[in-house]
């Protein structure tokens, strides 16, 4: 270095160095909280601070000489990210002008919703995104396109495999939603339409998104008994994987009534051994014993959809085909635990059969619980909660390291109101199955890692700032089967994006959540 420009620099460094130690200011400063930072790392205490959508601090601020607009005293409160829920169908609710702000996710400490699970997520995903932006949403949302919703536009609701030109049709689809921001493909291949596809089908339609590096997440086709069984259902998924190249995700894994209880260790196994070959296998669950479907879904077989509505309810009163589905559905009733284990949660007609169990409007109509069911599907159908998990297969899933926690939310179930605290309240605190280290990772660094959700789910300098502030006291479940629409307690504080949505305890108007795409 030249002399002259050596006295230059050493200049500089003197008038910088005689500003003192570096003082800046923040938006907001979380002071003296516990933070978990969402790595399962282990809890610390510090300060949190934020520069507009950004956070911009984590440390201790006092020694920083820090200064903030806003100081949140979160001393004896528990600061963590924002929590990430790869499963909701919250669409509906985001897209409303009443519910757009997703209160029953943000009270629960939720700051990003994945939406189009099961199959059902649009292809014209650039249209729905601008209608959501440009309304205002309450949390982050995130899509998959649908393989049930692609294979309806193509073939309609038919049994019928594609021919090659609209098998390019639909690759065309998944294509349009990948490049337009959705985050990977979803099936639901227990459901009409997806569950006339073959394997095949599938795989070439999960091909599509490899080049945009897209998860593959799957309702299987069978987690239970009903078609091929749960364990050849895990090794369909796995192939898909296998022969698409692209990362697999369990849509709310589990062990589904009575003839599979126990095998989640079998599952367990299967899944091991293809992460074991290579394969990114991932799965998500929500707490409950319960699964929330229809009296359709649960109870009647596929083919009696095949074609739609019409040919549906026309079927539930053909003579020549009743003795079949009646027998179908007693099988089916038995497989799920019996007719005291399904709940009527919402969507009857009859509102006075809500929050009775099949058995107890058997009794009520007189009827046997199969003529029942075919009652309630010829007077429009109903939701219902299906109590069929066993806590073993539950625990022994959740404990599994590629396993995030995930709420499958729908109308009736206390889990679109409640899952996260659910699981903290019941797993962490009670059975102490999960540290709260690992519960909190598992709901949100280890979901951004599996979709790549870029900047979020750690606290970390350079993030988004989305953001919880909860009481590890307080923080409770208040939905239950009876009251499924009980907003949860104890989450005092939410950032999305660096602004406020709850403040003090109290939800604020804010609707800062953005729309995420994928590889932007
Ligand atoms: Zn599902």
């Amino acid at each position: 270095m030249r002399p002259i420009t050596y006295f230059f620099s050493l200049l500089l460094t003197l008038l910088i160095g005689s500003c003192g130690p570096q003082t800046t200011e923040v938006d907001i400063l979380l002071k003296g909280g516990k933070i978990i930072d969402g790595t399962n790392r282990s809890a610390f205490v510090g300060d949190v601070g934020i520069i507009g959508d950004t956070i911009s601090f984590i440390g201790n601020a006092d020694e920083s000489n820090l200064r903030a607009k806003q100081v949140v005293d979160a001393s004896g409160l528990t600061v963590c990210p924002g929590f990430i829920d790869p499963h909701t169908h919250a669409l509906g609710d985001l897209d409303s002008k009443e519910r757009k702000q997703n209160i029953n996710y943000l009270t629960q400490g939720v700051t990003t919703v994945f939406v189009g699970n099961d199959g059902r997520g649009p292809f014209d995903v650039a249209k729905i995104s601008e209608k959501l932006s440009s309304a205002g949403i309450g949390t982050n949302v995130a899509f998959f396109v649908g393989h049930g919703t692609i294979r309806q536009e193509v073939l309609g609701t038919k049994d019928v495999a594609p021919n090659e030109d609209e098998l390019d049709e639909m690759k065309t689809l998944v294509r349009k939603g990948m490049e337009e921001g959705a985050f990977g493909l979803s099936t639901g291949l227990y459901y009409s339409p997806g569950s006339f596809s073959t394997t095949e089908e599938v795989i070439e339609l999960t091909k599509e998104i490899v080049p945009y590096e897209g998860v593959y997440e799957s309702h299987i086709r069978d987690e239970s008994s009903y078609n091929i069984g749960l364990i050849n259902a895990v090794k369909e998924t796995i192939r898909i994987g296998e022969e698409s190249g692209a990362p697999i995700h369990f849509a709310h894994i589990k062990a589904l009534g009575v003839d599979v209880w126990g095998k989640s260790a079998e599952v367990i196994q299967l899944v091991e051994e293809a992460r074991g070959r290579g394969i990114t296998v991932t799965g998500d669950q929500y707490p409950w014993k319960a699964s929330g479907t229809s009296i359709r879904g649960a109870l009647v077989n596929r083919w009696v959809s095949e074609g739609g509505n019409d040919q549906y309810k026309k079927r539930l009163n053909d003579k020549n085909l009743l003795p079949k589905i009646r027998a179908e559905i007693k099988e089916n009733i038995r497989r799920r635990g019996g007719a005291e284990s399904l709940l009527i949660s919402a969507n009857y007609k009859d509102k006075d059969m809500i929050g009775l169990t099949l058995a107890e409007i058997s009794d009520k109509m007189g009827l046997d619980p199969v003529e029942t069911a075919l009652a309630i599907e010829r007077n429009g159908g109903a939701s219902v909660a299906s109590f069929n998990m066993n806590e073993e297969d539950i625990i022994n899933f959740m404990t599994q390291e590629w396993v995030m926690t995930s709420s499958d939310g729908s109308t009736g179930h206390p889990r679109k109101f409640a899952s996260f605290p659910e699981k903290y309240r019941r797993y962490v605190v009670e059975n102490q199955v999960l540290t709260l280290e690992n519960f909190i990772y598992k709901s949100s660094a280890l979901t951004a890692s599996t979709f790549t959700v870029e900047k979020r789910g750690s606290l970390k300098v350079g993030n988004f700032a989305d953001v919880i502030v909860f009481d590890e006291d307080e923080y409770n479940p208040r939905a239950n089967f009876s009251e499924p629409t009980n907003l949860s307690e104890g989450v005092k504080y939410v950032l999305v994006n660096g602004q406020l949505a709850i403040e003090n305890g109290n939800l604020t108007e804010a609707l800062s959540g953005s729309v995420l795409r994928r590889n932007q």
